[in-house]
């Protein structure tokens, strides 16, 4: 497998403009996806993850969001700087984006044949509509939507949950994507639907070769799904690694937090779960230094006084705390 990187995300920096202030949702996050393999983003409401996904699709909320700094570079094109007509080829050709609830994606007043038929024109306009008719029947089916055929003539509100989800995820792969950004595709649905979309996208990405950056609060879909992980906490990577690394050498004090507070079928039943103590610090008042000092058990006094950079301490595993100097 070629080991280029598809894309490479360095340095970035998405800020807001907001009524009491500027913020920086994401601040100096850098990483790299490869063909082929899912990266795992993960970390708290709030920490950024979903930020970094819509600067990759250039779909930062107008006017409010922008990308201050940092290059994202989709092969050997800059998407941070691509002019908005360029950026309109990339989407959904090169990079596509499922989200969590599917209703955000789909629109609700037409049919499923009209909607996935819009973006098979869109990426294809040689198609003609007979064409286009039989490739979105072959896509309903390849997403596991029994009476494909039929379902075509449904409205969104027709179908439940999973059946929506699956519909998103066959727009998505419409355009052939080279890589598939799924923003917590499952947390809507009940955990055996759950499981079918994850072994869904896992043989579409085996068929595909298609890249998957994951997006996530839940460490277990991580183990589960992901060969690397980024740990995000309050805009900034925290630890970056493979993701069997990260599971048996966590490093960063908050990645050992988040292990910790997983629930563990050996655990004595009725015992209280492990917490991180204290609360991630408000985008507006962050603290001089590190931003996970208030909650980290191991902080020290120069922990205070700069941010600690992230640092290379193994192979591709890189963490971001002054107890790895
Ligand atoms: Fe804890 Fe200091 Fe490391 Fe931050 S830099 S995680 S406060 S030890």
């Amino acid at each position: 497998m070629n080991d280029t990187p598809i894309l490479h995300v360095d340095n970035l920096v998405t800020a807001f403009d907001t009524e009491q202030g500027l913020i920086r949702a994401v601040d100096g996050v850098s990483f790299d996806v490869r063909a082929g393999r899912t990266l795992g983003i993960v970390g708290e409401s709030g920490c950024g993850k979903s930020v970094t996904a819509l600067s990759i699709m250039r779909l930062l909320p107008k006017p409010h969001g922008h990308i201050e700094h940092g290059r994202i570079m989709f092969h050997d094109q800059d998407i941070a700087t691509l002019p908005a007509d360029r950026m309109h080829a990339i989407r959904g050709y090169g990079i596509a984006m499922i989200f969590q609830e599917p209703m955000t994606a789909l629109n609700p007043v037409h049919k499923i044949d009209r909607q996935l038929g819009e973006v098979f024109e869109l990426h294809f306009p040689e198609m003609d509509n007979a064409r286009i008719r039989e490739k979105s029947v072959a896509l309903l089916k390849e997403v596991g939507i029994s009476e494909a055929r039929e379902r075509m003539n449904a409205y969104p509100h027709q179908l439940s949950g999973g059946m929506r989800q699956r519909v998103m995820i066959a727009m998505a792969l419409a355009g052939e994507p080279e890589i598939l950004i799924a923003d917590e595709p499952t947390t809507a649905l009940d955990v055996t639907i759950q499981a079918q979309i994850l072994d869904l996208m896992v043989k579409l990405q085996q068929k595909t070769g298609m890249a998957i950056i994951f997006i996530t609060h839940a460490l277990g879909v991580i183990a589960e799904l992901c060969d690397d992980v980024l740990v995000m906490y309050a805009g900034t990577v925290a630890e970056r690694a493979p993701v069997k690394t990260l599971f048996q050498h966590p490093r960063h004090p908050y990645t050992l937090g988040l292990l910790s507070a997983i629930p563990r079928l050996d655990n004595t039943p009725k015992t209280r779960l492990n917490t991180i103590r204290g609360m991630v610090p408000s985008l507006y008042e962050l603290p001089d230094g590190c931003r996970f000092q208030n909650r980290c058990p191991y902080a020290m006094a120069g922990c205070s006084i700069a941010p600690p950079p992230l640092r290379q301490i193994d192979d591709n595993h890189w963490v971001s705390c002054y107890l790895y100097r």
